[in-house]
């Protein structure tokens, strides 16, 4: 079969492997659709990441497909079922896992390898992050599930309610599911973000309102009176990770009210915030990473009520030899079909 492998930094070769057969408690998948990610493209760049392992590695954590062989001991699936899986499985059972922190797990076991025709899913993602999908949602719908549930997730530590005022910087994947989680909570969402089809899809998501993104002080100021009394929003997610974006966020918050830093910031990457403003306000600092078997379930719930709006969310078709371009031009999401090739 063909698969890709990342070798070096924007060192990503199409390679032929064996097809792999499933140890006990793991299942392999036929790939219908992968999805690239902006993570992708960092790993690709810089040819390291947590979940990757020591190089040459197999490459691309999101993607849906039918089950293809079962190994010894799996219950709950069969040849031929059409499933979603997450890219990692937690513990369960540590102190993070116990807290409803799975995302931290410091054991959590993750799958790489989705940019080819089949994968082996590991025993703990199958008993945590495999799930069979209804048989009429189409794969490429199916691999959204992951990165869904990072936005999720994102939503879910907050405690903004209906009528609380949000405002959401960054109109990529993960601010349009943050848009549209807290729109459903019936919240009041201003989504900024500099391109003008990102903005129409935060409409469809669910914003009240769009904004270009803040460039200035003047800018944010803008923003500001266009929130309740002009005090700010109660709550701020910085959907990029950006410094200037993050510290934006602080800026545009209210008194009392909570910052959400949601994307992940380059090594070393530092911010500058007020801490008077932090301390006399009582600003609520946190951050969101990753996602739980239980935000892995609300995203695929959501997905399934609104295919149509998460189906924009995904860009046009490409075949494996096209990822490496399509990860340097970044944008849209691309679904990536591994058993077409560039002649067929
Ligand atoms: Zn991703
Ligand atoms: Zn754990």
């Amino acid at each position: 079969m063909r698969a890709l492998v990342l070798y070096g930094p924007e060192d990503l070769r199409c390679v032929d492997v064996a097809v792999p057969e499933p140890g006990a408690g793991e299942v392999v998948v036929a790939i219908e659709a992968a999805l690239t990610c902006a993570t992708d493209a960092k790993t690709w760049r810089r040819a390291a990441h947590p979940s990757l392992g020591p190089l040459p590695a197999r490459f691309g954590h999101e993607g849906a497909g039918n089950i293809f062989a079962v190994g010894d001991g799996v219950v709950g699936f069969s040849v031929g079922d059409p499933i979603v899986m997450a890219n990692s499985a937690p513990c369960g059972i540590c102190e993070w896992c116990r807290r409803g922190r799975a995302g931290l797990c410091p054991d959590l076991v993750y799958l790489n390898g989705t940019y080819a025709e089949y994968v082996c899913v590991p025993a703990a993602i199958v008993g945590a992050n495999l799930i069979v999908r209804p048989w009429d949602m189409p794969a490429h719908l199916g691999a959204l599930t992951e990165p869904v549930a990072c936005g999720v997730r994102a939503a879910e530590r907050s405690v903004a309610g209906a009528g609380d005022m949000v405002i959401v910087l960054g109109g990529g994947l993960q601010g349009q599911v943050v848009c549209g989680e807290f729109a459903r909570r019936g919240c009041e969402v201003i989504l900024c973000d500099p391109h003008a089809e990102r903005r129409a899809l935060a409409r469809a998501m669910g914003a009240s309102r769009v904004e270009d993104a803040p460039r200035t002080q003047a800018d944010c100021t803008r923003l500001r009176a266009m929130t309740p009394g002009g005090l700010g929003a109660h709550v701020t997610v910085a959907a990029v990770g950006d410094a200037r974006v993050w510290e934006d966020a602080v800026r545009l918050v209210r008194p009392g009210g909570e910052v959400n830093f949601h994307g992940g910031p380059a090594p070393g990457d530092a911010v500058h915030l007020d801490a008077t403003n932090l301390h006399y306000h009582e600003i609520t600092l946190q951050a969101s990473y990753h996602h739980t078997p239980q935000s892995v379930r609300t995203a695929l719930a959501r997905i399934v009520e609104s295919a149509d709006s998460f189906g924009r969310l995904v860009g046009d078709e490409i075949t494996l030899d096209g990822v490496s371009d399509a990860l340097r031009a970044g944008g849209v999401k691309r679904i990536v079909r591994p058993t077409r090739t560039r002649t067929s």
